[in-house]
């Protein structure tokens, strides 16, 4: 007997064929798990559904094949587990990260750290319009945050400094954008190749390469699925609270502005960006 109301309309329970049966997507924020939580969902699998988990694209576990009739006693055993269920209705679904500068060597920024403080702040807010946020923290952009409601990716602007360059060509070979040239003997950088990845700052054997501006940028709009569409750069900010204003700003906007049956890039379209913009960010921009 169900005793919650309602409980079926949860964010995080996919009905699956076989309506008497369901799958749980939990809430995994960064894909981040100990492996005391990990066993225990394992326990939770076997005793309710049938011993196997599912990873899905968003760094979360989905425990399929869960009778209906189970789903309270699941969604406790869950919440004891310090796993629970997730979001995946019109609400702000699991906030997705790459390693970070906790490990990737081409790290620009602590994309766990920032997706853990988006998640405590926005986590399964509900909205009019599904919200997938991903943080990748170089422009290589593993997580495909251009391919999200909102995306944010860390960068770095390099500067030349003044010095002895030898022209020896080593931040040259290192740029994948050959956006560094040796002219007259030394090197010379070229902005409108430039991605702002960062990898040429640490290659010179003389530290004539700095980072002239370390930033989040952060971009709104984008989706996948049928008609994939690349988000668009909203703003480029310095720190991780400006980071995290910048996104709960957005999700306000969605909340108040936004409505549903229509995805939010298709708004933003409606709306004209410059307007959206505006209406977001008009006053923090110096
Ligand atoms: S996006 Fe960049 S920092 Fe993140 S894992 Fe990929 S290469 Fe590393
Ligand atoms: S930051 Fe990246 S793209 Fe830009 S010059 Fe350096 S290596 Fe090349
Ligand atoms: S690696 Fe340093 S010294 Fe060599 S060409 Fe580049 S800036 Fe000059």
């Amino acid at each position: 007997m169900i005793r919650e109301y309602g409980i079926h309309l949860k964010g995080g329970i996919i009905a699956q064929r076989d309506a008497d049966y369901c799958t749980l997507r939990l809430r995994m924020p960064a894909g981040v798990l100990d492996t005391t939580r990990m066993r225990g969902i394992a326990e939770i699998a076997d005793t309710y559904g049938n011993g196997t988990v599912h990873l899905t694209t968003r760094q979360t576990i989905e425990v399929p094949d869960i009778h209906n009739l189970k789903l309270e006693e699941v969604f406790e055993a869950l919440r004891a587990n310090g796993t629970p269920v997730g979001a995946e209705a019109d609400e702000i679904v699991n906030i997705i990260a790459c390693p970070g500068t906790a490990r990737c060597k081409y790290a620009n920024i602590d994309s766990i750290a920032l997706a853990q403080r988006v998640d405590k702040s926005l986590f399964g807010k509900q909205v009019p319009v599904k919200v997938r946020i991903s943080v990748s923290a170089c422009p290589y952009a593993c997580t495909s945050p251009l391919f999200n409601e909102i995306g944010v990716i860390g960068r770095i602007e390099p500067l030349r400094e003044p010095g002895l360059c030898t022209g020896c060509g080593t931040c040259a070979e290192y740029c994948k954008e050959c956006a560094i040239s040796i002219k007259n003997g030394v090197s010379a950088l070229n902005d409108d190749k430039c991605i702002m990845c960062g990898v040429c700052i640490h290659s010179c054997p003389f530290e004539l390469l700095k980072s002239k501006h370390r930033h989040y940028l952060i971009t709104v709009g984008g989706r996948r699925g049928r008609h994939p569409q690349m988000g668009r750069e909203l703003v480029a900010v310095e720190t991780e609270d400006e980071a995290v204003e910048v996104i709960e700003r957005i999700v306000n906007w969605v909340r108040r502005r936004a409505w549903s049956g229509r995805l939010l890039s298709d708004q933003l379209d409606d709306l004209q960006f410059e307007q959206f913009k505006a209406e977001v960010i008009s006053d923090m921009e110096k």
